[in-house]
């Protein structure tokens, strides 16, 4: 069953849902794509007609960021607990590694997801890492091809948002992956790179305290989770 919160789909799945939905996408050659929905995102896609069809015309809009819960409780829906993009991809990870899918990691700067690919082989013995390619590489024919030839069944793009929910709609046909999802930062993560906010402030949900501690030019886009709860309490009646 899925939620709306101003016009945007969400799934109410848990991560162990979700995986057994993915693993079915999976073996029945079905494809899927992930995308992790935030209050920046719903509200952008207020502005924004082709975002909003976009965030909705994925398989599976997971509730990343707390505000989404928030929404969810105000508006008698099921949601209590965030479904995070890094999370899910660690899930995905896990699920590939006891089922013998082979995963791809696509995007980040030059050297990040080879980097991530070792962190993840540590964390994940026995893991199928078919292959990994920077998110800058311009042509796109070589981008397939290195993608088809390792033959993948799960493709992780961090490209950034919207950037990589646009690609993934245009290209995840001409792919062999069944299961796609858009990770953002992820792989800048997993490397080592960037840091997460302490499991205590996660637990609580005050990763976004922390951040905007450790990152204040961020305060602007954190002013948006306001802005999207009063949307949603006044929409409560139409939505
Ligand atoms: N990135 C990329 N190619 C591009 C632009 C960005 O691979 O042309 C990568 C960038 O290196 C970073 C990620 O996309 O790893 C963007 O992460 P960010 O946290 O900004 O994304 P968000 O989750 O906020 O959308």
């Amino acid at each position: 069953m899925k939620e709306h919160f101003l016009g945007v789909d969400v799934c109410g799945d848990s991560y162990e849902q979700l995986s057994a939905k993915l693993l079915e996408d999976i073996n029945e050659d079905r494809k899927s794509f992930i995308v992790a929905i935030n209050p920046e995102k719903v509200i952008k896609a207020q502005e924004e007609p082709s975002l909003k069809e976009l965030l909705n015309k994925a398989t599976y809009q997971i509730p990343d960021g707390i505000g989404i819960v928030i929404a969810s409780k105000i508006k008698g829906g099921k949601i209590r607990e965030r479904v995070t993009g890094i999370d899910m991809m660690l899930k995905l990870c896990q699920l590939a590694k006891e089922n013998d899918k082979r995963i791809f990691l696509y995007g980040a700067k030059p050297g990040i997801a080879e980097e991530a690919k070792n962190k993840l082989m540590e964390m994940f013995p026995g893991i199928q890492i078919a292959g990994v390619m920077d998110g800058y590489e311009k042509d796109q024919t070589k981008i397939a091809e290195r993608i088809n030839q390792a033959n993948p069944d799960i493709l992780f793009v961090a490209l950034g948002s919207p950037r990589q929910e646009n690609w993934i709609i245009e290209h995840m046909n001409e792919l062999a992956p069944s299961v796609y999802q858009g990770v953002g930062g992820s792989f800048d993560v997993i490397s080592g790179r960037i840091k997460r906010a302490p499991e205590m402030f996660q637990k609580m949900g005050l990763e976004w305290f922390y951040r905007l501690v450790k990152e204040p030019w961020r305060w602007k886009r954190q002013l948006l989770l306001p802005k999207f709860l009063f949307s949603v309490l006044t929409s409560k009646s139409r939505e």
